[in-house]
């Protein structure tokens, strides 16, 4: 297919006509969801909705015409870093029913397929429960993942910080690939870890706390090990295993 012929797949920049005529193709809608939360002193506050929304792009563009995306969510759960200025965090209550109510839009143009891409680990609970009031007040077939889960070991093989997932090697790395104008590079800094950091990262209970109390400047690991090329190669393997997971889920 030619470029002068590919329509847009987001739908914050189609009219009406154009989304009715892609309805015709499309098997899928991807919300990208992230956060507005502290990152550390190098990283802007919507790193997770940046990072959201610029892979949910590219997984677009590997599946066209098939999925659509909607607007990011670019608030999200994020009460465990408010002791941080500047994070603003969603209820989980809110934050279900907006996910709720954006479902219920799509499958109101008859979309039977959401795809919640989301970046942020602290929105995983409420993602699961909003997943099941969806399914019982109408049908359609929901899934929900970071692009992470599907390659944790490449991940961990690849990162060399001691610890790492908030404003660390990986996560700075990913921004200097998908977002490098939000990150501050003048401030990379390695994260002052606390000790309870350790019985928080490496216990298989979930246990509840604050990032204040694992971190004192919001940041993991060693930003300063990040590097734009381990950010291509972790978003290039991970694209390779989502488009795959997408292509099973819409024959789901
Ligand atoms: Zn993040």
């Amino acid at each position: 297919m030619s470029n002068m012929s590919k329509q847009s797949y987001l739908m914050e920049e189609m009219s009406w006509p154009e989304v009715e005529t892609a309805l015709e193709e499309v098997e899928a809608a991807i919300i990208p969801v992230g956060s507005h939360e502290q990152h550390g002193p190098h990283l802007a506050e919507s790193c997770d909705s940046d990072r959201a929304e610029k892979f949910a792009r590219l997984l677009a563009e590997r599946l066209y015409p098939r999925v659509l995306v909607t607007p990011t969510v670019n608030f999200g759960v994020s009460y465990h870093h408010m002791k941080f200025p500047g994070t603003i965090t969603l209820s989980p209550e809110t934050f279900i029913s907006l996910l709720f109510d954006i479902a219920r839009s799509l499958h109101q143009h008859g979309l039977e397929r959401i795809i919640i891409f989301n970046a942020h680990g602290g929105n995983d609970a409420p993602i699961d429960v909003a997943i099941e009031k969806i399914r019982q007040a109408f049908p359609v077939r929901l899934t929900a993942f970071k692009h992470s889960d599907f390659i944790e070991d490449f991940i961990d093989s690849k990162v060399e910080s001691e610890t790492y997932g908030h404003a660390c090697e990986y996560e700075v790395s990913e921004m200097l690939y998908l977002a490098p104008e939000k990150v501050k590079k003048d401030k990379l800094t390695p994260g002052e870890v606390l000790d309870f950091a350790g019985e928080y990262l490496k216990s298989p209970a979930r246990i509840g706390a604050d990032f204040a109390e694992l971190t004192a400047n919001g940041a993991l690991g060693d930003a300063t090990l990040a590097s734009r090329e381990l950010g291509e190669e972790i978003i290039t393997e991970a694209l390779d295993e989502v488009v795959k997971y997408i292509e099973k889920f819409i024959n789901i």
